[in-house]
């Protein structure tokens, strides 16, 4: 499989190298030259399969003859052994039509995982045949950093250094990246904001000579492992429901549109979806995107669903470059002016097309809350903020149908939040009930990017 670049200016590139390359040079995403489709057969097939082995089909349809059907099997296996319900991603039933998919029993509690587990298996065995090292920068205010230390602790090939704002992120989400033990992982507590986090980042990723020096590399949800690894549970939910005989509705608590997109992944590689509802909070560059056909940045307002604070979201290139027939001077065209002036004007042939898949929703921050309190009374279930963005979208748009609501983070993960609204607080699941005993391991240093490089340096010469 060959996957080339929205905006038409790289040459195409195997498995192999659009996982390690992240971005395409000329600044666009890949996608694979052409979308690989199941049979019917086969998307019936899927209901009962252990998960594990659905994410290998569906993996090794991108990986073609670059990573062996059995390797492939053995990562995968090995990634979704670390999610703590034999399920892997189970569903409880909310209402007639509706279900919730969790998609947050990995070992940092947030949907993240679900690609990460995986991706980190397919760094360390893409590397290790080319005798390659590795070192992952990352600057997180949250979810990501926890998922990527504990994906990558123990990588053989891989070194990770995490960034986070010092005093600015919740107790649980710092435990979660500082209490690793492998000596792979290194966590900074920057005194700064996650800003000036980010802002070290792009100082460091643009220094030539670091880059080059430690092969530095992202595992932002660019990277289309990713989104491949996330289209798998559409297939998994939809099979469980009836699919490819049933059409299913998704909906999605969306910032960076890379779940979202993964559905349409899915539905392009042969499931029957009906309609996939993209749920943001008051950040709702996509629920405008795709109500008004301008995609417009606006500011970004701090939410209770800080995961989906976020007023451009890059996978949104994707589903673009699709909805204007793949045509890459119109996208490269539109995401160069998108960086300089903060807007799109879609055109109108291809909001059509996007509308005939996608509905957006934004939902404010009381509507979030008093969802969280509903569905607890009505159905017993105890949801986090960005789930209760989703279930609050479903009451908004009419759908035909059986329903699915991703569940993108344990409620535990956010607890003061949720035990304010409900009242009941949340308890940590029992494989991580012990993070607040286990010793932490982190440095502290200024927000300052040469002290942070010399810093990533050493520990990744050492
Ligand atoms: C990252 C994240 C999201 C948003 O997912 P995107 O793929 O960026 O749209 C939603 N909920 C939680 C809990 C997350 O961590």
């Amino acid at each position: 499989m060959r996957f080339i670049s929205t905006r038409g200016e790289s040459s195409a590139v195997g498995f192999t190298d659009a996982v390690l390359g992240g971005l395409a040079p000329d600044g666009g995403l890949y996608v694979p030259e052409a979308w690989p489709t199941f049979s019917r057969e086969k998307i019936a097939s899927f209901a009962g399969m252990p998960y594990a082995q659905v994410a290998a089909e569906v993996l090794g349809a991108f990986a073609g003859d670059e990573i062996s059907p059995a390797d492939m099997r053995a990562m995968c296996e090995e990634a979704y052994a670390t999610f703590s319900h034999k399920a892997v991603v189970p569903m409880v039933q909310i209402g007639p039509q509706t279900f919730i998919a969790e998609l947050f029993h990995g070992p940092s509690l947030a949907f993240k995982d679900v690609a990460m587990q995986i991706l980190a298996r397919l760094y360390d065995h893409l590397l290790g045949r080319q005798g390659r090292q590795q070192t992952i920068l990352c600057a997180t205010s949250g979810d990501t950093g926890g998922a990527a230390v504990e994906a990558f602790r123990g990588a053989k090939n891989v070194k990770v250094v995490v960034m986070f704002p010092e005093g600015r992120i919740s107790e649980v989400q710092r435990r979660f990246m500082t209490t690793a033990e492998e000596s792979n992982i290194a966590c900074v507590a920057v005194n700064g904001t996650f800003d000036d986090c980010q802002a070290i980042l792009k100082d460091a990723f643009q220094d030539k000579v670091l880059r080059q020096s430690v092969d530095l590399a992202a595992v932002n949800s660019i990277n289309f492992a990713r989104i491949a690894a996330q289209s798998v549970y559409f297939f998994t939910t939809a099979a469980a429901l009836g699919a490819p005989d049933r059409a299913i509705n998704f909906v999605v608590p969306s910032g960076n549109f890379g779940d979202a997109f993964a559905g349409y992944v899915a539905m392009r590689m042969g499931l029957p979806v009906r309609r996939i509802v993209v749920a943001t909070n008051s950040n709702d560059i996509l629920a405008r995107a795709f109500t008004t056909g301008r995609y417009s940045r606006g500011a970004v307002l701090p939410t209770l669903s800080p995961a989906m604070d976020i007023q451009s979201a890059s996978n949104f290139e994707r589903l673009y470059f699709e909805a204007v027939h793949r045509e890459p001077v119109e996208t490269a065209r539109a995401f160069e002016a998108f960086r300089t002036t903060g807007l799109i004007d879609i055109p109108p042939g291809a909001l059509t097309a996007m509308q005939a898949t996608f509905t957006g929703v934004a939902i404010g921050e009381d509507e979030t809350l008093r969802t969280i309190v509903s569905t607890l009374s009505e159905t017993g279930e105890l949801i986090d903020p960005h789930t209760a963005v989703a279930v609050a979208a479903l009451r908004h748009v009419p759908l035909e149908g059986v329903a699915v609501v991703m569940s993108t983070a344990h409620a535990a993960k956010f607890p003061e939040d949720v035990s304010r609204a409900s009242g009941v607080e949340p308890g940590l699941p029992r494989g991580v009930a012990n993070l607040a005993a286990r010793p932490e391991k982190f440095d502290r240093l200024p927000g300052d990017a040469d002290t942070i490089k010399a810093y990533v340096r050493a520990f990744a010469e050492g």
